[in-house]
């Protein structure tokens, strides 16, 4: 029986020499199932065609060439000349792409969104499939689509556990198994995804499907830190943090993993391991049940390109319950994802990510009853067990535009 999942992220595969590591990491398995997400930055890249091909602009096709060439020098690369059936495999794939390119779209953006963006875990999952085999390391690929079951919430889709048990004890059975994170099939059939870097869920949720024993995540890092290195020079390795911890810390934005994942496991106590893909020896971060308290240094989470919406009732009446169920009818409505609030008597902030497509018209939706005023490009910061020191460090020489603290955790949203 399956014990183990290990999910290789974009970075953990983005060349021949991560590759080579990955294989070193998986030759002596015998029972395992990995989780691919796409190619270093496919899924950005997909992301980019979408959008032309939505807009009927003809940069689509620069766009597409460009991926497409990609996934050939780099399969070309992997393979050294012996690519025959793999490039073959590999350009039905990338055929299926370019003729969905070149057909209308529908006016259904997260529908052809999920159908496109896609191929990214796609075409890894094949070429790392036949990797693997090129490499002596037998493997079977199965088609997460066929598997992982989901509602018919494009982009952002759930999991349906029960139609998904079936399917998944089904396909996976002894040996060593490929598939792709990420990505799912509603019941009628549709391609859905499970949200932006949503491969952790697909390995966290195969693993509560399968009873597995444990879940590693393999990135480019010794694990999680208490700050994204690329933003703090002082970040830390944190060695075990308990599902609880790792949850908050996700809800709050920490990056290297998708706030989803956690549940499933801690519904059935599997740890889950984040390790560095270069330094397989190191014991990287544990996450799993902890009877004790943890005393954590201060954490660190960014999230950048805020917009701090500002909304108050034109007829002047208090933002209580009803008004308050309004605003956020309409900001589920139109995905806006909530990541702080704040109100008074007759004014109610939020600030949302500002990536959402459907800004304007959530903006325009609001004006019909409130008078609303909004902020770009700020920046929230969380510091989890803060420290006066800690707060400081974060928040000197900038603007305070919304300033929050509990017992354990402090936020602040800032003007950069
Ligand atoms: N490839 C997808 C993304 O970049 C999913 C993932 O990486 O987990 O968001
Ligand atoms: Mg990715």
């Amino acid at each position: 029986m399956i014990k183990q999942i290990y999910k290789f992220g974009g970075a953990s595969i983005k060349n021949a020499d991560a590759l080579t590591n990955v294989l070193n990491i998986i030759k002596n398995e015998k029972e395992l199932i990995i989780v691919i997400s796409a190619i270093d930055k496919t899924t950005n890249e997909l992301e980019k065609l979408v959008n032309e091909y939505f807009m009927g602009s003809d940069s689509k096709n620069d766009i597409l060439a460009s991926i497409c060439d990609f996934h050939i020098n780099y399969l070309k690369k992997a393979f050294v000349n012996k690519y025959d059936k793999a490039l073959s495999d590999l350009n039905s794939l990338l055929d299926e792409l370019k003729n969905k390119i070149n057909s209308e779209s529908t006016n259904d953006y997260d529908i052809e969104y999920d159908a496109i963006v896609s191929y990214g875990e796609l075409f890894s999952s094949l070429i790392f499939s036949e990797f693997l085999k090129h490499n002596g390391i037998y493997n079977t690929l199965i088609d997460a689509r066929q598997v992982i079951i989901t509602d018919s919430n494009h982009r952002d889709a759930k999991i349906n556990w029960q139609n998904s048990l079936d399917t998944v004890k089904k396909s996976f059975g002894n040996g060593i198994f490929v598939t792709q994170g990420f990505i799912g099939s509603a019941s009628n059939g549709e391609v859905t995804t499970l949200g932006r870097e949503g491969s952790d869920y697909s390995a966290s949720a195969l693993a509560y499907l399968l009873n597995a024993t444990s879940v590693t995540i393999w990135k480019d890092v010794p694990g999680i830190m208490n700050a994204d290195p690329d933003w703090c020079s002082f970040a830390e390795k944190l060695d075990v943090l308990s599902y609880l911890e790792a949850i908050e810390l996700a809800f709050f934005g920490a990056k290297v993993i998708h706030p989803k994942t956690i549940k499933p496991l801690e519904n059935k106590n599997i740890p889950m391991y984040v390790k560095s893909f270069k330094n397989p020896e190191d014991a990287g971060t544990i996450i799993k049940k902890l009877d004790y308290k943890l005393k954590l240094i201060p954490v660190y989470i960014l999230k950048t390109n805020q917009i701090l919406i500002s909304i108050s009732p034109k007829d002047f009446s208090f933002i209580v319950e009803e008004n308050i169920s309004k605003i956020f009818g309409l900001f589920a409505q139109y995905k806006a994802k909530v990541n702080i609030t704040q109100n008074s008597a007759v004014s109610f902030s939020a600030s949302i990510d500002g990536d959402n497509r459907y800004f304007n018209d959530l903006i325009g939706e609001l004006q019909k009853e409130f008078y609303v005023k909004y902020n770009t490009n700020l920046e929230l910061v969380t510091i989890r067990y803060y420290t006066e020191d800690s707060i400081n460090k974060m928040t000197s020489n900038k603007k305070i535009l919304i300033e929050q603290k509990s017992r354990s955790t402090a936020r602040f949203l800032l003007q950069c």
